[in-house]
């Protein structure tokens, strides 16, 4: 494996609580790793959102740039980055994913209509839900099988999507494809789907659109595992993926390398003007969009270094380094390996624990006790259904995921051995391990909030 691209100039100390320690703290936490402080994690695997570590040329464009209300230069660095790695000539900066996608919906989307998208993500649904349109999900049905491994799991069912947009093509104002895939693993989309994607939208006069988050992992995997790229630059590939579109959603938090950002792209005038306009009243002027002027020139440098091929292998293959490690010791992962976390099957990795009793969220917990790690759930305790008056869980989500998200730039492999290590040793003693209750749920999001007992 090729070591990475740079060096560390600058550190931060972390703390390994002893273990009884832990043993307290989690149980303080009501069993819930949401409520556990940073100061009492060894290793935070929780998000890759807003967590990357910046280098030394986007804390300098940071500190040179100018903070002005109107007409900083670090508008203009992000334009150029935009234009010159995308090829979008219209965008509005914001101050993350989600800002952009509600400017996006509450113009283009009306009560009744229909998007569909290889999976939304979470706010993308939240947010189509909230202008009065319905999400609608055609990833490929090998998304849900967990153990099969094959590239491009990610990938928009083209058979399905192409039935549906013909049978409903007034009621469907965009079409969206979601790269890489996050909801069903980080798992990537292939070039070949993106454009078949793009075919049907044209055909039917509908506007596509990315929701890029991960656009610069999307495109390396496409070079590594799709014929014909091998020999393409990471750009050339990014330039083509977009291509293909007609604007984009984007959180700067991932690929652009930085803690806070994002934007919304068109190739639409007409749209660029109504989007300029809804912005200086739900985000601010133009030329910063919510955000500190700094924060554009992070993301403006950010994009380049995301978008180099030496960065891109250290980045997903860490992700894969871990994901191997655990795959070889014969845990359950999802496979394969996402671009930017690896997921661990609660169901399988602890048979005799029933679902209704928690499985990956054990493990979450499990692993916090073990070495100070925190993983996620995204499982039975986030995704089942609640009887909102008594709690109780009514129905049960097919997957219950323990996900181990990787940030960027932040932990060497030896951090990735010791986590996969300790994983390992709880799968040596999982048949001693009893499963949780769940004693405390509040109505909506529960899954941050909620509190369990251990199981006697
Ligand atoms: C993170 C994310 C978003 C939303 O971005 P925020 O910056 O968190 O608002 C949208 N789509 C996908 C696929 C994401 O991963």
């Amino acid at each position: 494996m090729d070591p990475e691209p740079f060096k560390i100039k600058m550190i931060e100390k972390i703390r390994l609580p002893p273990k009884d320690e832990r043993e307290r703290l989690i149980e303080e936490a009501g069993f819930n790793v949401f409520n556990l402080k940073i100061d009492d994690i060894f290793i935070d695997l929780l998000t890759d959102s807003g967590t990357a570590a910046m280098s030394d040329e986007q804390w300098a464009a940071m500190l040179t740039t100018k903070q002005a209300y109107a007409g900083s230069n670090s508008y203009y660095m992000l334009e150029k980055a935009v234009k010159d790695i995308f090829g979008f000539k219209h965008f509005v900066p914001v101050h993350q994913g989600r800002p952009g996608e509600h400017i996006l919906f509450t113009n283009i989307v009306k009560s009744g209509n229909i998007v569909p998208n290889n999976s939304h993500f979470d706010t993308t649904h939240a947010n189509i839900k909230f202008v009065g349109g319905v999400p609608k999900d055609f990833v490929v049905e090998d998304a849900c099988n967990t153990e099969k491994n094959i590239p491009f799991k990610g990938n928009m069912d083209i058979e399905k999507l192409e039935n549906f947009v013909s049978d409903n093509r007034y009621n469907i104002p965009l079409i969206m494809i979601t790269i890489t895939n996050n909801t069903v693993g980080g798992q990537p989309v292939s070039m070949e789907n993106i454009k078949k994607t793009s075919e049907i939208a044209k055909k039917y006069f509908i506007p596509l659109f990315m929701d890029a988050c991960r656009f610069a992992e999307n495109a390396y995997f496409i070079k590594k595992n799709e014929n014909g790229y091998k020999n393409k630059t990471i750009r050339e590939i990014v330039k083509e993926m977009f291509s293909y579109a007609d604007g984009c959603t984007f959180s700067g938090k991932k690929d652009a390398l930085t803690n806070i950002g994002g934007f919304l792209a068109t190739k639409d005038e007409k749209l660029f003007e109504k989007f300029r306009n809804m912005l200086v009243v739900v985000e601010g002027f133009p030329t910063y969009g919510g955000l500190a002027c700094r924060e554009l020139a992070a993301m403006a440098v950010g994009l380049h270094e995301s978008t180099e091929e030496s960065y891109l292998k250290a980045r997903c293959g860490q992700v894969e380094y871990l994901w191997k490690r655990l795959h070889d010791a014969g845990i359950p992962t999802v496979n394969p390996a996402g671009g930017h976390a690896v997921f661990i099957d609660g169901k399988r990795f602890f048979p005799n624990i029933p679902q209704e009793q928690f499985p990956a969220q054990t493990l979450a917990v499990e692993i916090y006790i073990e070495s100070g790690v925190r993983g996620v759930e995204l499982g039975t305790s986030c995704f089942g259904e609640t009887n909102p008056e008594t709690g109780e869980l009514v129905k049960l989500p097919e997957l219950d995921l323990l996900r181990l998200t990787i940030p960027r730039r932040v932990y060497t492999n030896n951090h990735m051995d010791y986590v996969a290590e300790s994983v390992i040793k709880i799968f040596n003693r999982r048949d001693e391990i009893k499963g949780l209750k769940r004693v405390y749920v509040p109505p909506l999001l529960g899954h941050f909030l909620a509190k369990f007992e251990r199981i006697k």
